[in-house]
């Protein structure tokens, strides 16, 4: 079968055309063309349609390859080009390739046409395919999917944005944090579809209620957001009415009314905040204020923040806790999915309560994060980590160890000495050893960030970034940083099987990743089908329930050595 080939020809000579064109259709082309010589008809010629390749004589009476070629490029097409010409040197040639050109053929000798044509196809239509996964992943990475809102990474940007255009502007934006009531009942009682409908009936109204200018999202289950830009004090609380107006009117929910009440939470910059992270809290906080009181909407208030004493409790006994042993780790395998054996653990943090029994670290990690605690409780969760490492190391299980960092770790200047001090005295791991940080940790402050990772690793440690997918960076960010894996969010991978955007997120994340070089990793893996998807995908390592928990070191030996994925 001759393969369709549109062939934009560049040259004065219908006669060398034409050698070009027979020999395309020897090499099994069945090429459709049209020749030009002029930058004119060149220009009208790409207006017109799309080509896939174009081949280009260097000098022409009226015109000459290269302008051709940059007419080309100015226009934004990548697809190759080539210079088929009789006049050029050695020195041409080596220009032409400099000015983009894809290749270049001597016109007496067309011998290299064929396979350099095939080559430059291939190699255009990767390009292609990375460009349009990368466009995906993007409008997927911004926008919510039930509600066409944009989603928490884009309002996150809008924030940051704000705020760093605002530096010296003095302009104040609020934000606004927003929960229905009850939402839960009515899930349960309507079902999830119904849900879903009055999510998107909420988004819609939320949209039409307030002006172009204001940011509205969808954060994830019930709540939105909305960034407004102010222009005096009462503003925020009258926007907040009118968005509480708005919902009033029962919702039609396949022909059933359906009431819903909301609580709103406000946060001001400057005043209860300077970036994205505490705003967000603090709104959240005066939202929580919010549904207690019943009250519909509440500005923040630095009074709300300490009416949580159980987390302030918490706080106290976690400062003891790091010294009486309550605090643990577990670890949790990480397999190769072309071997299916263990190459090494995740080490997770686990807090026994004398109390309440084990308080899990989505509890205890983020309130450490605030008051700073973060930074003794991570020196010892590496310390303790390096250390079984090396344990095992001996015992010839050569596993490597994944360590949290948390954002606030990485932007302590004394992090990177403080490490390498540890790893001095505890004599000895310097191999195996990997940081996984996440994207939000890294964009808190990109140039510090930069600055420890660099100096972390040399001392040996590798780096991945944890829950890739959920932040807000694209890959093409990630790709300046010196890092050596991803790892993809396991919000993706569980619902890979069930859910065709993330299974595309998944695949596009390893494509991209692999083409930058990074090692992708799956976490989340909670059964043979999603193990079975990775492998085909060419994912490296896969950890999840369906393989292992996080377990104790103890048993984690043992299971190395009974294992069907163990070492043995
Ligand atoms: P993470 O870093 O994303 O850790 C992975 C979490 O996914 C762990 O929860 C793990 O138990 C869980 N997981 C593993 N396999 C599966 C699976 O197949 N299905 C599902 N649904 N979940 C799976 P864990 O241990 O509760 O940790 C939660 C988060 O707490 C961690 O998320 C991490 O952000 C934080 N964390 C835990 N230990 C530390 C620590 O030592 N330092 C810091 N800074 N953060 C920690
Ligand atoms: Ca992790
Ligand atoms: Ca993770």
């Amino acid at each position: 079968m001759p393969k369709p080939l549109r062939v934009l020809i560049v040259e004065d000579s219908e006669n060398d055309a034409d050698l070009l064109l027979r020999e395309l259709r020897r090499g099994g082309y069945e090429p459709t063309h049209e020749r030009v010589d002029t930058a004119e008809a060149m220009n009208a010629s790409l207006n017109r349609q799309v080509w896939d390749i174009a081949f280009g004589d260097y000098s022409m009476p009226h015109f000459n390859g290269v302008a051709a070629l940059k007419l080309l490029r100015g226009k934004g097409f990548d697809i190759p080009f080539i210079f088929v010409s009789g006049t050029i040197g050695e020195d041409t040639a080596v220009e032409a390739m400099r000015n983009g050109a894809n290749d270049y053929i001597m016109k007496g000798s067309l011998k290299r046409l064929l396979p350099a044509i095939e080559r430059e196809l291939r190699e255009a239509e990767t390009r292609r395919a990375h460009t349009e996964a990368e466009k995906m992943i993007q409008h997927m990475a911004y926008y919510d999917t039930l509600t066409g809102l944009p989603n928490r990474n884009m309002i996150y940007d809008r924030l940051l944005n704000a705020i760093r255009i605002n530096v010296d502007a003095d302009k104040s934006f609020a934000l606004l944090l927003m929960d229905l009531d009850h939402f839960k009942d009515v899930n349960d009682t309507l079902g999830h579809h119904r849900g879903d409908r009055l999510l998107q009936q909420v988004g819609s109204r939320l949209q039409t209620a307030l002006r172009p200018s204001d940011l509205v999202a969808r954060l994830g289950g019930d709540e939105f957001a909305v960034m407004l830009p102010l222009s005096g004090s009462g503003d925020a609380e009258l926007v907040a009415q009118k968005v509480m107006k708005a919902l009033e009117p029962a919702f039609l929910i396949e022909g059933l009314p359906v009431a819903v009440e909301a609580s709103i939470g406000i946060a001001i910059y400057p005043d209860h905040g300077a970036n994205p992270d505490s705003l967000m809290q603090r709104a959240d906080v005066a939202m929580y204020a919010a549904k207690q009181s019943g009250r519909g909407s509440i500005i923040y208030n630095a009074e709300h923040d300490r009416h949580s004493p159980r987390r302030l409790a918490l706080m106290g006994e976690l400062r003891q806790a790091i010294g009486q042993n309550q605090l643990l780790l577990h670890y949790q395998p990480k397999i190769d999915l072309k071997t299916r054996r263990v190459i090494g653990v995740e080490a997770l943090a686990r807090w026994k309560h004398p109390e309440h029994g084990f308080i899990p670290p989505d509890e205890f990690i983020p309130p450490a994060e605030q008051t700073g605690l973060i930074k003794p409780l991570t020196l010892w969760i590496f310390n303790k980590a390096q250390r079984q490492c090396l344990v095992w190391r001996r015992e010839g299980k050569p596993l490597t160890m994944s360590v949290n960092l948390s954002a606030r770790n990485l932007l302590d200047p004394h992090l990177p000495d403080q490490l390498a001090k540890l790893m001095q005295t505890s004599s000895g791991v310097s191999e195996g050893l990997e940081l996984e940080i996440t994207e939000s940790a890294i964009m808190a402050d990109p140039a510090r960030a930069l600055e420890s990772i660099t100096r972390l690793r040399t001392l040996g440690i590798r780096f991945s970034i944890d829950d890739f997918g959920i932040g807000y960076s694209s890959l093409a960010y990630l790709k300046k940083l010196p890092v050596d894996s991803v790892k993809i969010d396991k919000s993706f991978v569980i619902n890979m099987a069930g859910n065709q955007n993330d299974s595309v997120i998944v695949r596009s994340t390893v494509e991209l990743a692999h083409n930058m070089g990074l090692k992708v990793v799956a976490e989340g893996v909670e059964n043979r089908d999603i193990w079975d998807r990775l492998s085909a995908l060419g994912c490296d390592e896969a950890q999840g329930y369906y393989m292992a928990r996080p377990m104790p070191a103890e048993d984690l030996t043992r299971w190395v050595g009974e294992s069907p994925w163990g070492l043995h």
